[in-house]
């Protein structure tokens, strides 16, 4: 049920309308499936489009107060822990000692490493016979860091890695067994709002004040995505602010967690989203009332495809028959995932007729979706529950088909309806006890956000008109060079 007429010019239309309807949380979804550190369309229009210099307006983090020397009207009582020292370089090792520190290699084996190090593959050997051992070390990253004990007289003393950011292992290498020695680290993790102005590209403004690839995809496909067209609102004075949390061992910034709230001040208006989950449900973003920022469902349950075929009478192309056609088609090449349109129940996974291998959701309130002419399913069971974005297959060209593509259909109780005219139900809004634990949260977050702009932007008063910031020397420590530092 492939390819059937309809003007270019139609086609361009709604190829247009659908980029713009193209629910972008699904992309967070896909890039699980898609090569790491790609680049959306988006992010390189972000990093293109601005040509004025924007001057980025310093990191805060708690503490930073001390740096400010302009005198502030309130106490900012919110700033009183110190910043983690900075340590030049834990990698340096001390002199004349006997141990030398490495970080893995991507596609590095901990043969090649133990074999540079002129040691024993018997050694490995005799470690990897301890399970604990064997674990940690074949789940090294690329960037994880191993220490070597070796000492003049020859061998492997002792062998250091890290078991998470807060665990360090010691393996003693001796004669006769190795035993292990578990170090706990201190971590340090706090809460901190990271703002900046948009200047040139809002992706590296961003990631200069502290944010991850991770945060800035949830802020521009996510958080902010209904209010704000990142491709032509944004101006170079425009600021965000954002609310993480960031995991701090011995100086080193180890991780920074996911963006738990958000401004965006764009053009003098403000916008928001916040963190919040419902009781026994994980995480989505909301607006400051308290509503999903998330769809129910999401228009198109494929990435990055072309519509070959709309919804409405037609002739089949295998058949030649007219019939309805009570889907829509999108061409894509075999093996493009396909996603869940909206949380739901696998109410049909297998083989359905002319729908070749198909998947049937139910996403209650009489709402059902079905996508045939699967290659295959991807790891999904009849009954189970799955969130919207969940890969259910893959596109092929099974069934009555003359092409790869994906066969969608849009059921509201048992009638065909179009998927993109039908007016899709809105998601719950919070209520009840859970409205107000997130009133108390978001004016919480709010308050953080503001102490922290009215310091370094002058302009932060609410009638005040815009006024030349004045840059304050950033406090942060360089998050970019430290590994993890990229996880969100
Ligand atoms: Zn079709």
């Amino acid at each position: 049920m492939q390819t059937h007429g309809g003007g270019d010019g139609r086609k361009q239309q709604f190829r247009e309308r659908l980029g713009l309807l193209r629910d972008t949380a699904i992309h967070r979804q896909v890039k699980r499936h898609l090569p790491e550190g790609r680049w959306t369309r988006r992010h390189w229009i972000h990093a293109s489009l601005f040509t004025t210099i924007g001057v980025l307006m310093a990191t805060i983090v708690p503490g930073f107060s001390s740096a400010i020397q302009a005198p502030v009207s309130e106490p900012r009582a919110t700033f009183a822990l110190d910043l983690p020292e900075l340590s030049a370089s834990r990698l340096a090792g001390t002199a004349g000692d006997s141990w030398q520190v490495v970080r893995v290699k991507p596609g590095q084996t901990m043969g090649a490493l133990f074999e540079e190090f002129g040691i024993p593959a018997a050694t490995l050997h005799r470690i990897l016979e301890n399970a604990d051992a064997k674990r940690a070390l074949t789940r090294l990253k690329p960037g994880a860091e191993i220490a070597f004990d070796l000492p003049v007289t020859g061998g492997l003393r002792t062998l250091r890695y890290d078991l998470d950011t807060s665990h360090r292992v010691e393996l003693g290498i001796g004669e006769d067994k190795i035993t292990q020695r578990v170090i706990a680290r201190e971590t340090t993790t706090r809460t901190v709002v990271l703002s900046g102005k948009v200047g040139r590209s809002l992706n590296r403004s961003a990631r200069k004040a502290g944010l991850t690839a991770a945060n800035v995809n949830a802020l521009t496909d996510e958080i902010f995505k209904y209010d704000i067209d990142f491709n032509s609102d944004l101006g170079p004075e425009d600021r965000f602010s954002v609310v993480v949390e960031q995991t701090w061992r011995e100086g080193e910034l180890v991780s920074t967690g996911p963006v738990q709230a958000a401004t965006f001040t764009v053009d003098g208006k403000l916008h928001s989203g916040f963190r919040f989950a419902r009781e026994g449900g994980k995480p989505e973003y909301f607006t400051a009332a308290g509503r999903p920022l998330k769809k129910s469902f999401i228009r198109m349950p494929i990435p990055y495809a072309r519509m070959s075929s709309k919804f409405g009478a037609r002739r089949h192309p295998v058949l030649g028959t007219m019939r309805m056609h009570k889907g829509v088609d999108y061409a894509a090449s075999t093996g493009t995932p396909i996603m869940a349109a909206g949380d739901g129940r696998v109410q049909f996974a297998g083989w359905q007729g002319g729908y070749g291998r198909t998947v049937i959701l139910d996403h209650g309130k009489g709402h059902t979706t079905l996508y045939g002419h699967m290659s295959r399913l991807g790891k999904i069971k009849v009954g189970q529950r799955i969130p919207q974005g969940t890969v259910i297959g893959y596109v092929g060209t099974t069934g009555l088909s003359t092409g790869p593509h994906l066969h969608y259909e849009f059921r509201v109780n048992g009638v065909h309806r179009n998927p993109l005219s039908v007016t899709m139900p809105p998601p719950e809004p919070l209520g009840g006890k859970e409205l107000a634990s997130f009133r108390t949260y978001t004016a919480n977050a709010l308050a953080r956000i503001r102490t922290v702009e009215n310091i370094i932007y002058a302009d932060v008063g609410p009638e005040e008109p815009p006024a030349k910031a004045t840059a304050v020397a950033a406090a942060k420590p360089a998050a970019d060079k430290k590994p993890g530092a990229g996880k969100g």
